[in-house]
C-alpha cells in the first residue's frame, strides 16, 4: 500500500512540472494585452475653522476638492480685537487658503484694555473734557480755554504742549493737567520812589541814597595795584606770584560775573616784598582807624619809590600771609581828611590782608574792596546770638565762603550793576510780574522793591544755581528786608522769615504756591519755569 501511494506522488509531481514548463512557453510567445483603467475619484480635504472667545469666523470650513481656494474672515465682537490666526502667520483678518491637505485654523481674539484718562486744570481756565474710560488706541481731543485775566501756559503730565487743542492717544492710564496763569499786570513806578534814605553812614558803608561820597568807583575799568609787605621778624618765604595766585583769576572773575561785566578789574603787581619798619607785633591788629591809616600809608610810601601811582585807581596791601599777628584783613574807609596820597593821586580807601587770607582765599579781596565801594557787612558783629542769622550763606558780604556768594540784587543796584529796566518798583494795589534769575546775564526784571518806609523796603529776587551761585543747594524766590536805619554788622539786610537760628537760609527760598505775608504785603509765587518766577503782590 505504501508503495502505490509513493508512485502516485511521483506521477503527480511530474505532471505539475510538465504543466509548468508548458505555461512558460505559452506566455513568452503571446502578444501584450493593455487593459483600460477607470477614471480615479477626485481627492478631497477637510478645512476646519474656529474662533476663540470674542469673535466669529465667516465659515467653519468643510470638505473641499483638492486645489479649491477658500477665503475665511475673522470678525471681532465689540470690546474685542483680532490678534491673528493659529495655524497661519498672517495677521490679516481675511485669509485665502488653497486646499491641498487637511487644514485647521483658529481666529484669535482678545479683550481690548480699558484705561482711565484724567484731565485736570489749574485755577484760571477750563478743559473740554474731564476724561473717562477709553479703549486702548482711542484718540481723544482735549481743548483748554483760559478765563479772563489768565493765559494758558501749557499741558503737563502725559502731554507736554503749549497748544490749546491737543490729541491724546490712550495707550495706558494717563493724567494731563492744563496750566493757566494770571496775565502780567501793573507797571513799575519810577525807580526814585524806591530809593531809601541814608539814615546814617557808619564806617563809610550803607545801603541808602545818596551813597557815601568817598566810595570807590564800581563801574567800568578799575586798576588795582597790589603792594606786598613783610617784617624783620616775619620775612616772606613765599614768592609773590604764589601769593598773587590767591587773587588771580578768582577776584577779577567774581567782579566780572557779579556785575554782568559792568566792572572790569585789572590787577597790577609790584613784584617785590617791601620790609616794614617795625616788627609785626608792633602793629596793632586788628587796627583802629588811626593805626590802620598809618600801616597802609607806610606800605604806600615804600612802594612809591618804585611805582607810579598816578595811573592806578586803587591799592591793596598784601601782608605776608604767614605773619600770624595780623589775624584779619580789614577795609579802611577814608574821607577828605583821612586818605592816602601818592604821585598826585588821592586814594580815599584801601585795605590790607591778614593771616585769614589763607582761609578765605581770593574772595577776601572782593569782600574788602566791596566795603571800599560802600557795601556794609551783613553778618552779625559779635555773633550774638548767631554770626549768620541775618542772611545765612547769601552774599559775599554775609559769608565769604557761603554757598551763594553773589551779591543781593539790592547791593548790585547800589553799585550800578542793575539798570532801571531790571528793577520793578511797586507802589500800591495788585501786580503780577516776573523775575529772572539774579545770576543770569539775560535781560529782564531781576528785583522787585516793595517800599515800607523811607528807610525800609522789602526786596524780592530769584536765586538759582548759576554762575557765582552754582553751589547753592536749592533754588527759589528770596525775600528780604533792607533797613537803612540799621548799621553795618547789625542786620541792615535780613532775610524773611526772620530766624536768627537758621544760619544757612536755604529753607527761606520760596517755591511755586508759597505765600509770604509781611507788613501790608502779600507775596505769592504763582509759577516758575527755568527762566522766570511769576509773582503776585498785593498790598492791603
Ligand atoms: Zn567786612
Amino acid at each position: 500500500m505504501k508503495f502505490y501511494f509513493f508512485l502516485f506522488s511521483v506521477c503527480f509531481i511530474s505532471l505539475m512540472v510538465f504543466y509548468s514548463c508548458s505555461a512558460e512557453e505559452e506566455e513568452s510567445v503571446a502578444p501584450v494585452v493593455q487593459t483600460p483603467q477607470p477614471e480615479p475619484e477626485p481627492l478631497e480635504y477637510t478645512l476646519t475653522v474656529s474662533a476663540t472667545e470674542g469673535g466669529t469666523v465667516s465659515t467653519e470650513g468643510g470638505t473641499y476638492e483638492e486645489g479649491t481656494e477658500v477665503t475665511i474672515t475673522a470678525s471681532a465682537n465689540e470690546g474685542y480685537r483680532f490678534t491673528g490666526w493659529e495655524g497661519n502667520n498672517s495677521t490679516n483678518e481675511s485669509l485665502t487658503i488653497t486646499l491641498n491637505s487637511n487644514q485647521t485654523y483658529q481666529a484669535l481674539f482678545e479683550l481690548i484694555p480699558i484705561y482711565t484718562l484724567t484731565v485736570t486744570t489749574s485755577e484760571g481756565g477750563t478743559v473740554s473734557t474731564e476724561g473717562g474710560e477709553y479703549e486702548e488706541g482711542t484718540e481723544v481731543t482735549i481743548t483748554a480755554t483760559p478765563d479772563e485775566g489768565y493765559e494758558f501756559v501749557g499741558w503737563t503730565g502725559a502731554i507736554e504742549s503749549a497748544e490749546l487743542e491737543v490729541q491724546l492717544l490712550v495707550s495706558e492710564a494717563k493724567e494731563v493737567n492744563a496750566v493757566f496763569l494770571k496775565i502780567l499786570s501793573g507797571t513799575s513806578e519810577s525807580i526814585q520812589l524806591c530809593e531809601l534814605e541814608n539814615y546814617h553812614i557808619e564806617r563809610g558803608v550803607g545801603l541808602g541814597y545818596p551813597r557815601y561820597d568817598y566810595s570807590l568807583k564800581s563801574v567800568g575799568n578799575l586798576k588795582i595795584t597790589l603792594i606786598f609787605v613783610d617784617f624783620d621778624d616775619e620775612p616772606a618765604s613765599r614768592n609773590i606770584n604764589d601769593v598773587y595766585n590767591y587773587f588771580n583769576p578768582v577776584s577779577s572773575d567774581f567782579f566780572s560775573k557779579s556785575s554782568y561785566d559792568k566792572l572790569n578789574i585789572e590787577f597790577e603787581v609790584i613784584d617785590k616784598w617791601y620790609r616794614m619798619s617795625k616788627i609785626s607785633s608792633d602793629y596793632l591788629s586788628p587796627p583802629d582807624g588811626s593805626s590802620h591809616h598809618s600801616y597802609l600809608s607806610e606800605a604806600l610810601s615804600l612802594a612809591d619809590k618804585d611805582y607810579d601811582f598816578s595811573t592806578t585807581d586803587h591799592f591793596v596791601v598784601v601782608t605776608n600771609p604767614d605773619a600770624k599777628h595780623f589775624v584779619n584783613g580789614p577795609a579802611f574807609q577814608g574821607n577828605s581828611y583821612w586818605n592816602f596820597q601818592a604821585d598826585g593821586k588821592i586814594f580815599y580807601s584801601s585795605t590790607n590782608s591778614g593771616y585769614d587770607l589763607n582761609y578765605w582765599g581770593g574772595l577776601w579781596l572782593n569782600h574788602e574792596v566791596l566795603h571800599n565801594m560802600g557795601l556794609p557787612d551783613l553778618y552779625n558783629y559779635g555773633g550774638d546770638p548767631t554770626w549768620h542769622g541775618f542772611v545765612g550763606e547769601f552774599s559775599i558780604m554775609g559769608l565769604i565762603s557761603g554757598f551763594a556768594p553773589d551779591l543781593f540784587a539790592y547791593e548790585k543796584w547800589m553799585l550800578g550793576w542793575l539798570d532801571e529796566a531790571e528793577i520793578f518798583c511797586f507802589e500800591n494795589g495788585n501786580v503780577v510780574t516776573d523775575i529772572i534769575p539774579l545770576e543770569s546775564y539775560s535781560e529782564g526784571s531781576k528785583m522787585i522793591i516793595l517800599p515800607i518806609s523811607d528807610m525800609e523796603s522789602l526786596i524780592i529776587e530769584n536765586r538759582r544755581a548759576l554762575n557765582l551761585d552754582q553751589n547753592i543747594p536749592d533754588e527759589g524766590v528770596l525775600v528780604y528786608l533792607v533797613d537803612t536805619s540799621i548799621l553795618t554788622g547789625k542786620g541792615t539786610i535780613e532775610i524773611i522769615p526772620k530766624d536768627k537760628s537758621d544760619e544757612q537760609k536755604k529753607n527761606a527760598l520760596l517755591k511755586k504756591g508759597d505765600v509770604l505775608i509781611y507788613d501790608n504785603y502779600q507775596i505769592e509765587v504763582l509759577f516758575n519755569t527755568e527762566d522766570f518766577y511769576r509773582i503776585e503782590i498785593t498790598k492791603n
